[in-house]
């Protein structure tokens, strides 16, 4: 692996910086793998995963990550395809630096309140489903895309994750300036160079030039600029990349502090953690963590207006008593609110009912909460997104099955099974829900959605 000779050059001043070292784990082709386990469906007892010993040929965790109650790392890389409890929102696969995000959240932001979170460029949704796991049931997660194609794949793993505080959209940062003092908490993951996955992605050095951190650099300062003005007075932005361009990481936090006038904010770090301080922010050197190229920083905005345009105007849905049945035995809908739109129904819990109204006069929503699905003739057709939802009821009727029936169910093949059960069932493996299949008198109809299905043998 011949790393940019530019870029080595330009990181000789930086702090933490190692040439030599700094190549050698380039040349190394290690391998650093990671999982960060969902807390809603399973947990990491006393360093142990709950789970881990159900899932076939998974690697025992070799070690927790340090800086997060969530994040395992491996030492061989299993075939995630081929794990149900993968496809059920178990855990999520992700590189260890980026969990720092929890340590950013803990230590600058109270999470036992009610906060309105953003995050800004969430696709493919690591930071939106860890952010998730932090924040209160009565907070909102905004996760937001601004392609339209990566935020069907956020949605995607929003969905698995399970939970109904959060709502997808697809839009431009500059869109968010109306909802000027609106959010208490803002995650710009900028799009950015990359250089710090060039150990994973070794094709990608060809792709590297100087003139393209400048695009990226130039790209960052607009993104925050457009998005500063929807934080409120007070509230916490959270600035990360995956480069290890200065114009990228420092010269940001410069201008951020100097030009947009907000408050650089300190955490404290662990020494064993050797993540290395910079001027602004945090870096992860590849050869000090076991992670990959990662940098983060913290800012309060302080001296804003603290003028909220935000008015709370509650729509109430009108659902009949027999509609309110069918979702009764469906969810459990203590503290949910539902909503409709083009006839499929949709929950989200009732304290942010105010917020979801609000922001969908303001944004364009992909995803709202949890898909519950369309009532059909006193029935409901129930959506993925409640199967694989931490709100679907124990009262639905569940067949388990075993791995090699799970994965045909997740190639969307034909299902065998001896069940004297009918009408819609939810599948499950080892417990955990993975889908629905509707039970027929002599066939059973696999309601895995297509664009999901494993296509591989
Ligand atoms: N936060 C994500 C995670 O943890 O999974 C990774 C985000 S990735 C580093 C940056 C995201 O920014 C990409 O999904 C990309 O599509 C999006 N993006 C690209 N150009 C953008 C722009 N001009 N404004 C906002 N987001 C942009």
């Amino acid at each position: 692996m011949q790393l940019p000779q530019a870029l080595l050059n330009s990181l000789e001043s930086v702090n933490g910086f190692n040439k030599e070292a700094f190549i050698k784990v380039h040349e190394s082709g290690e391998q650093v793998i990671s999982i960060r386990v969902n807390s809603y469906k399973s947990s990491i007892v006393n360093g142990e995963w709950s789970i881990v010993r159900q899932i076939p040929n998974f690697p025992l965790p070799n070690s927790k990550i340090l800086w997060t109650d969530f994040g395992l790392s491996l030492n061989t890389r299993p075939s995630f395809t081929f794990d149900p409890l993968f496809h059920a929102g178990c855990y999520y696969v992700q590189e260890a630096s980026s969990m720092f995000l929890e340590q950013a959240l803990k230590q600058t932001v109270d999470l036992s309140q009610p906060l309105r979170t953003l995050d800004l460029c969430a696709a493919p949704g690591g930071k939106s489903t860890h952010l998730l796991s932090l924040i209160s049931n009565e907070s909102l997660l905004v996760s937001n895309e601004v392609i339209r194609s990566r935020a069907n794949v956020l949605t995607d793993n929003i969905v698995k994750w399970g939970c109904s505080n959060v709502i997808v959209t697809n839009n431009d940062p500059r869109d968010f300036q109306r909802l000027e003092n609106y959010f208490d908490v803002i995650v710009v993951d900028a799009p950015c160079s990359g250089s710090g996955l060039l150990r994973r992605d070794p094709e990608a050095i060809e792709e590297w030039s100087e003139q393209n951190v400048a695009l990226c650099s130039q790209r960052q300062q607009r993104i925050l600029a457009d998005v500063l003005p929807a934080l409120k007075n007070g509230g916490v932005l959270i600035y990360s990349t995956c480069s290890y361009s200065k114009e990228e990481d420092e010269k940001i936090c410069e201008w951020l502090s100097d030009e947009l006038k907000i408050k650089n904010e300190k955490l404290k770090i662990d020494l064993e953690w050797n993540i290395i301080e910079t001027d602004g922010g945090y870096r992860f050197w590849p050869d000090k963590v076991k992670g990959e190229g990662f940098f983060i920083a913290c800012f309060r905005k302080t001296g804003g207006n603290d003028e909220e345009i935000y008015t709370p105007r509650i729509k109430p849905e009108k659902f009949s008593a027999k509609e309110m049945e069918i979702l009764n035995k469906n969810v459990n809908t203590e503290g949910l609110a539902f909503l409709r739109h083009e006839e499929i129904i949709y929950t989200v819990p009732e304290k942010l009912l105010a917020d979801v109204n609000f922001l969908s006069s303001k944004l364009r929503i992909v995803n709202c909460g949890t898909r519950i699905g369309e009532i059909i003739k006193d029935k409901l057709i129930p959506d993925h997104a409640l199967a694989l939802s931490n709100i679907i009821s124990d009262k639905i009727p569940r067949l388990e099955l075993d791995h090699e029936q799970a994965i045909q169910y997740l190639k969307k093949k034909e299902l065998r099974s001896q069940t004297d059960k009918k009408g819609w069932t939810l599948v499950t493996y080892q417990g955990h829900p993975l889908g629905w299949i509707n039970i027929l008198p002599n066939r059973i109809n696999n309601y895995y959605p297509k664009e999901l299905r494993i296509l591989k043998d």
